[in-house]
């Protein structure tokens, strides 16, 4: 960003740190910024607030009545009008399931409920998983229709959507339009550790985000990375584990075996334009596991840090 910027975090020579948070999607969201001037801190905050409750009333699958579950109730085959911004992250979502080549998956709905993540942790029988693996949802146009036009969208087979593993990131990238617009132009924003910076710290130098070793027990920092005019945005089978008889089950699925992920990965940090591409990205590239992952990364120029069960680090910035 410009030295010559006259955004009011800059032009005043005593400079103000504001730390504002709030719930978020089960959660919460935070934004950190400097300014010289008076800065209204609750009407700033009701207007994020608003921003990110727009996500979650859009893209919840735990509100019964988001634009998401009224899709997930409407019978396959009827078109549902739906508002622009759920418009754009089904569109981002099956591009990223397409180049992918089905890692991302927003059709796994259903796996999620049958393993049991959002209540009632459990191991579905085998019919059950086989009914449900290979069954991947990201191949429009069998599966699901856009009417960009229309805003509106179909599903052409009954699969429960779920955009737990986008509408986060998306939210990240709601809150830095609510920042810009209410014009500051330097900023950190974020949700649960997915952030999204803009400009820099007073000092010029770009905001940092740390790094942590993907360990469930210990929080040991694996490096720090320098964010300006980017976001970034961690997967990892390490976090949000369910216990199911004795094992630690995953809460990414695995599309093509129909079951929580296991493999080789233990933790996958995007770096890209936007917070959405990056949480998307993040648990495609830990389903495609340490030798694929990192190869697609690569094929696509997409900045990524792979850490290893065994703690090795591959990097594929461009
Ligand atoms: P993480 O922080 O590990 O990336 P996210 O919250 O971003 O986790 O995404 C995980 C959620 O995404 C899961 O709870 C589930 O609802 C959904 N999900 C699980 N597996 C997939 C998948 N293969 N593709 C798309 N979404 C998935
Ligand atoms: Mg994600």
């Amino acid at each position: 960003m410009s030295k010559t910027s006259t955004d009011p975090a800059h032009s005043s020579a005593v400079l103000r740190r504001h730390a504002l948070s709030g719930p978020a999607m089960g959660s919460r969201w935070s934004a950190l910024f400097h300014a010289g001037g008076d800065v209204e801190e609750g009407a700033l905050i009701r207007h994020l607030q608003g921003a990110v409750d727009r996500v979650e009333q859009q893209m919840s699958s735990w509100l019964p009545d988001s634009d998401l579950e009224r899709l997930n109730s409407a019978p396959s085959g009827v078109w549902v009008k739906i508002p622009r911004e759920l418009t754009q992250v089904l569109a981002a979502s099956l591009e990223i399931g397409r180049l992918s080549e089905g890692a991302f998956d927003i059709g796994v709905g259903d796996l999620v409920k049958a393993w049991g993540f959002g209540g009632g942790s459990r191991v579905p029988d085998g019919g059950g998983i086989a009914a449900l693996a290979g069954r991947s949802f990201f191949e429009p146009p069998k599966t699901l229709q856009l009417d960009h036009m229309g805003q509106r969208v179909r599903r052409l087979a009954p699969r429960r959507l779920d955009l737990s593993g986008i509408a986060k990131g998306f939210g990240v990238d709601e809150l830095a339009r609510a920042m810009t617009e209410a014009g500051l132009s330097s900023w950190l924003v974020g949700i649960d550790g997915e952030m999204r910076a803009e400009g820099t710290k007073p000092d010029g130098r770009p905001w940092t985000v740390a790094h942590e070793r993907p360990d469930a027990g210990e929080r040991e920092i694996l490096g720090v990375l320098e964010l300006s005019g980017a976001a970034v945005a961690t997967s990892g089978s390490y976090r949000h584990q369910i216990e199911v008889g004795g094992r630690m089950l995953s809460h990414t699925m695995d599309p093509f075996r129909g079951a929580p992920l296991e493999n080789d990965l233990a933790a996958v940090t995007v770096l890209a334009e936007t917070c959405m591409a990056a949480d998307a990205w993040a648990t495609a590239l830990l389903v495609r596991g340490a030798k694929d992952g990192p190869a697609l990364a690569r094929r696509l120029g997409l900045s990524v840090l792979f850490v290893r069960s065994d703690g090795e680090v591959e990097a594929t910035w461009p």
